[in-house]
């Protein structure tokens, strides 16, 4: 397998724009190796957008008074996975903010019983918690856990999520490790006090972690946070960031994010463009997902009821493929010996 290994020097020249080309057709190309034109699809459920957490970012913080905060009850939850089911997806991913164990024992609850019925993967995205409790997730039948790290810059880290600390962060990802689970983390491009040097470092570290799953996208200021009056991450940028950590990371699924779309119409269908293989349609439902807030624009790009519909006509046009697959990672597939490794 050919894996490129960039000096950081290197990695710094190519922030800088200074070989765009080269960067998003080796990227592109090394997608092709592994995937082809294949993209995988998630539905995504955000179940509650209830949170404790004082991200400075994030609209969904503890203390955002306006967020109109929501938690789906079981029967609505079972609806959006009859909706993934119906449409052919092989991916659930639940996502909320970070929240108390009440709703963790419930959705152990669900994952149990849609894991029995149907052969899909589960994919959580709910922030820190305990050993225990990502036990308590993954006996229910959980795969799969995405918790980005944000960054590895530890001042920016606590200044962007007061009382929150990094080597905090990197336990509970080292504990969903152990755990068997197939890990995904990633950071944002363009956090406030980030240069080009740290946001290297970002893509070495993450690098060093030898993950299943990246998520990366641009960091876009909410109206409603601390962090208002920043400058949103650089677009372009943040391809370039993109197309690097695939070159470094050839065998992770990497989604195309919807901040590169709030960032930039279209912004998507380029990342697949330049090597990104996953796409996530929300599945929660159309008149509740504007109030997933997180940034401006999220979940309100794409106005048709069934996103997934929409999503999969918009790839067709653009000359991607899909299918039901799971898409397990293929790392994780060699390391347990799984077939189609
Ligand atoms: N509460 C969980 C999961 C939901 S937030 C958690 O925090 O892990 C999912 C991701 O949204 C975060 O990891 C963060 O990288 C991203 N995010 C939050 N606010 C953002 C913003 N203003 N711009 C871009 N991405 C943001
Ligand atoms: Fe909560 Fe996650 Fe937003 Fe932080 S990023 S405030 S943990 S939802």
């Amino acid at each position: 397998m050919k894996k490129f290994a960039f000096t950081r020097a290197e990695i710094i020249e190519y922030l800088r724009g200074e070989n765009d080309e080269y960067l998003f057709d080796a990227a592109k190309n090394i997608r092709q190796k592994y995937f082809g034109k294949e993209v995988f699809l998630r539905g995504i459920i955000e179940f509650s957008n209830y949170c404790h957490v004082h991200c400075n970012y994030c609209g969904l913080r503890k203390s955002n008074q306006n967020a109109n905060r929501y938690r789906l009850t079981d029967d609505e939850i079972y609806e959006c996975i009859d909706t993934i089911i119906a449409n052919d997806l092989g991916t659930i991913v639940f996502q909320s903010g970070e929240n108390t164990t009440d709703d963790i024992q419930r959705l152990a609850a669900i994952i149990r019983e849609t894991k029995h019925k149907h052969d899909l993967a589960v994919t959580l995205s709910l922030g820190e918690h305990s050993m225990d409790t990502y036990k308590r997730l993954k006996d229910a039948g959980a795969d799969r856990y995405l918790l980005r790290i944000e960054t590895f810059d530890e001042s920016i880290y606590e200044k962007a999520r007061p009382g929150r600390k990094l080597s905090h962060r990197l336990e509970c990802l080292e504990i969903l490790k152990k755990l068997d689970f197939e890990v995904g983390s990633g950071f944002m491009v363009g956090l406030p006090g980030e240069t080009v040097e740290t946001l290297a470092e970002n893509i070495i570290k993450l690098t060093e972690m030898d993950l299943d799953m990246i998520g990366i996208g641009p960091f876009i200021a909410h109206p409603e946070t601390p962090f208002r009056n920043f400058p949103s991450g650089n677009y372009q940028l943040s391809l370039r960031t993109l197309a690097l950590v695939k070159l470094m990371n050839p065998l992770a699924n990497m989604p195309a994010t919807s901040a590169m779309e709030s960032a930039q119409k279209g912004g998507r269908i380029r990342s697949l463009e330049i090597g990104m293989n996953v796409l996530m349609p929300t599945v929660t439902p159309a008149k509740i997902k504007g109030n997933y807030n997180i940034y401006p624009g999220k979940n309100t790009y794409i106005k048709a009821d069934n996103e997934i519909i929409e999503i999969k006509k918009i790839l067709k046009s653009a000359g991607f493929t899909y299918s039901g697959v799971r898409g397990d990672s293929l790392k994780y597939k060699k390391k347990h010996k799984l077939q189609g490794a």
